[in-house]
């Protein structure tokens, strides 16, 4: 066990931003120690915090994974969760999830699609992950929970655009509540969203391009507590990507704005992927620091932004474990310089990072290895 003491440092507990200069102990166990800088001697190996802010690590809740050295870029940008929402095969998810090194994993496998969608056209996309009917979803639910997956990611596409219909959507719900996970869905057209909603999806991801939602669907997701991870990096790069004068990611904006607005639970994701054929490419770790500033522009405050990154995203997800600085949770952190909470590019200026206690090489290697994968992993949307 490594005991280390970060001394007179700001904290962002995960909720709030702490009165005053803290000394924070940890180990490969735990979170030690939160004590008043200078109340007991600093024990271990001693981290000088003065002129800096430590937060929980943060959780990206909307990430793919086609390499693990991805798992170790977004250790280094202070990602230390990454909620995988799409990667296959299996025997690739299972060696991401015991990598050792890099951000802790959690990962839904392959997401539930229509056969007429276009994700059915990504090279590699598992025959399986197709459905049409209810049983077919059930069947399909009951496998991704035999992998071991976390939650269930549905692809939920405009009526009539090649995705599963209500009936279906509705089946996969049910039976994924059957076995005590959350239902994520896919919903990146206003009728989608309206859709998935019907169908009792947990989480929704992904904010129209095509117009703002309206108040009665603002109202519905926020009074039904649904929950919005908006993708706001991966939906600006579509809208310019795409070109497609129909497609403006003003809408998506204003949609984050109203549902703010209205109490809707809004959580930190950003679609970060390297698939060939992805409307936009969006690098690991560092998006979520572009993910939170496009929140603030959105209207959350800073603090906001932080907890749908920390202790929001962890409570949604049911991680009860980490999003938070407190005694016995995870020793995930992240040390910056300056104070995110009036500024919240001060994530940017990452001095150091733990993940479960244990110090991430934060600097950047020219070569890119990758940890061998099997043959043909895949991962989008
Ligand atoms: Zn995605």
């Amino acid at each position: 066990m490594t005991l280390t003491t970060v001394t007179s440092v700001a904290v962002f507990d995960g909720t709030d931003l702490l009165d005053g200069a803290w000394d924070v102990s940890f180990d490969e166990s735990a979170i030690i120690g939160v004590t008043p800088a200078g109340t007991n001697p600093p024990a271990g190996r001693i981290v000088d915090g003065a002129g800096a802010t430590l937060l929980p690590g943060l959780i990206d809740a909307h990430v793919h994974f086609s390499a693990h050295h991805q798992l170790r870029a977004l250790a280094r940008s202070g990602v230390t969760t990454a909620l995988d929402m799409g990667t296959w095969p299996p025997l690739f998810v299972a060696a991401l999830r015991t990598a050792g090194a890099g951000a802790d994993l959690r990962s839904c496998g392959a997401p539930l699609a229509g056969p007429g969608g276009p994700h059915a056209d990504i090279p590699g996309f598992p025959a399986d992950s197709l459905v049409t009917t209810a049983e077919e979803a059930r069947r399909c639910v009951a496998r991704r929970a035999a992998e071991g997956a976390d939650y269930i990611k549905l692809i939920v596409e405009r009526p009539g655009a090649g995705g599963p219909d209500l009936g279906t959507a509705t089946a996969a719900v049910e039976a994924a509540h059957a076995v005590g996970l959350r239902t994520v869905a896919h919903a990146s057209h206003t009728a989608a969203v309206k859709l998935a909603v019907r169908a009792g999806a947990d989480v929704l991801t992904h904010v129209p391009l095509d117009t703002d939602i309206d108040h009665d669907l603002v109202r519905t997701l926020t009074s039904g507590g649904h929950v919005v991870v908006p993708t706001l990096t991966m939906m600006r790069g579509t809208a310019n990507n795409l070109g497609d004068p129909a497609l403006s990611f003003d809408h998506a904006r204003n949609t984050v704005a109203a549902l703010h607005q209205a109490g809707a639970t809004i959580v930190a994701g950003t679609d970060a992927n390297d698939a060939p054929g992805v409307p936009a490419k969006v690098l690991h770790g560092s998006s979520l620091h572009d993910e939170l500033t496009l929140l603030v522009e959105a209207g959350l405050s800073p603090l906001e932004a932080l907890q749908s990154a920390t202790s929001v995203a962890a409570s949604t997800f049911a991680l009860h474990d980490r999003g938070r600085i407190r005694p016995g949770l995870r020793a995930d952190l992240l040390l910056v310089t300056g104070n995110p909470v009036t500024d919240i590019a001060a994530t940017r200026h990452v001095q150091s990072v733990w993940t479960d206690g244990e110090a991430v090489d934060t600097a950047k290697r020219s070569c890119t290895s990758s940890g061998g994968p099997p043959a043909e992993p895949g991962g989008r949307d």
